[in-house]
């Protein structure tokens, strides 16, 4: 969907009562019937009025139904967390034996809930440089699923995701991609073939620093799996306040898509002539078919001889942390994620290199963070 054509569909009001533009949150954990006949008939199947919350909830389904129509998928379900929507989406499409074909680079616990939680329940994952994945389709022989995030995290490697989808296709598999970092302004995975995209919604979507929250999207059939059984299960819902706050945060999705994108646009151009800078990792249109533009969050790698601890502590309007996709702008060292404790390191596994800086360029004016950026240079 072309950008001017979504920015109008996420400002269409809601046509809430009284000609609220806004839906209501409805705070209530359950929905009550007025007979017998009514409360069958809804455990029966019939209808689809809403029953308990852990299911289904008219606010989250607010939410639902924006994200379903700006992935232009059949259906959305909402989850309280990107990995609630990215565990739920696998555990509902793998079983005992079988096998995953990851991009390398994944989002780290995206790794870990591979690693720690499913190979001890017999469901094995493989992990394939970008590359190999468009170009080696036997890589994915015999996976019941591919994994894949384009660009991927710390290193922003953008993939052709109809060309892999094409493959899985081919190979029997099912395809998930995270488009956290592209949103649905940027790319539109299951117009390009892949059969399912999660979201956290806690980074652009949200995109004000105040929500964890989580959202997969797919056909009827994929998204009835998840609804029947992980959402309902694993029971990691979306609560109706978090999914009021998202769709407030959809209506200005596209604005500040753009605004982050011209940013970074601005930032990386300079970045890449800068003496003390060896590598801008900064994906846009062109980088990888379908991908409509740059979102802000890229990495650099610092030339030898600047130090990144002195590079992060001379910065003064980016604050040192975690997440990304906010109003404010953030910077996050890879040194530091290499030496994060725990049984095993998956910036470790991917070869990061320690030179690598993260950049999540906010709302601020781009000036100001260019020149927050080259005193800091300067200084490492
Ligand atoms: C943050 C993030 C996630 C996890 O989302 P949460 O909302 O923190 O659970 C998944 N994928 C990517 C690419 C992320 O950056």
């Amino acid at each position: 969907m072309e950008p001017d054509m979504l920015a109008t569909l996420l400002a269409a009001p809601f046509g809430g009562p009284d000609g609220a533009m806004t839906p209501p949150i409805q705070q209530s954990s359950l929905f009550s019937f007025d007979n017998y006949q009514a409360f069958e008939d809804r455990l029966a199947g019939l209808g689809d009025r809403p029953l308990y919350t852990r299911v289904q909830n008219p606010t989250v389904a607010a939410f639902e139904a924006m994200m379903a129509q700006a992935e232009q998928g059949e259906a959305a379900v909402a989850f309280a967390s990107g990995m609630a929507a990215i565990s739920a989406t696998v555990l509902a499409l793998v079983r005992h034996g079988d096998r995953i074909a990851c991009v390398e680079h994944v989002y780290p616990d995206a790794w870990r809930l591979f690693e720690q939680v499913l190979r001890p329940f017999g469901v094995t994952t493989d992990y394939h440089p970008v590359a190999a994945m468009e170009h080696e389709p036997q890589r994915l022989a015999g996976a019941r699923l591919v994994y894949l995030e384009s660009p991927n995290s710390l290193m922003m490697q953008a993939m052709d995701l109809a060309r892999v989808a094409a493959h899985a296709r081919a190979a029997g598999a099912v395809s998930v991609v995270d488009n956290s970092w592209a949103t649905p302004v940027l790319q539109n995975p299951l117009a390009l073939g892949v059969d399912a995209v999660v979201h956290s919604a806690s980074k652009y979507i949200g995109g004000h620093s105040d929500t964890v929250a989580g959202v997969a999207i797919a056909n009827a059939d994929i998204i009835g799996r998840i609804r029947a059984l992980t959402l309902p299960l694993l029971g990691a819902k979306l609560g109706p306040f978090e999914a009021w706050l998202l769709v407030r945060g959809l209506r200005t999705l596209p604005a500040r898509m753009a605004r982050h994108g011209a940013t970074a646009t601005l930032i990386a151009g300079r970045l890449a002539h800068h003496p003390r800078v060896a590598r801008v990792h900064a994906p846009g249109a062109g980088d990888a078919p379908g991908l409509r533009g740059r979102s802000g969050l890229m990495s650099i790698e610092l030339a030898e001889g600047a130090d990144a601890p002195r590079f992060v502590d001379a910065l003064r309007l980016f604050r040192i942390g975690v997440s990304w996709g906010g109003f404010e702008s953030l910077v996050m060292p890879a040194r530091a994620v290499l030496r994060q404790a725990g049984p095993q390191n998956p910036a470790r596994c991917f070869g990061v290199p320690p030179t690598l800086v993260r950049l999540s360029l906010g709302l601020e004016d781009p000036q100001d963070l260019w020149r927050d950026l080259a005193q800091a240079l300067a200084a490492a």
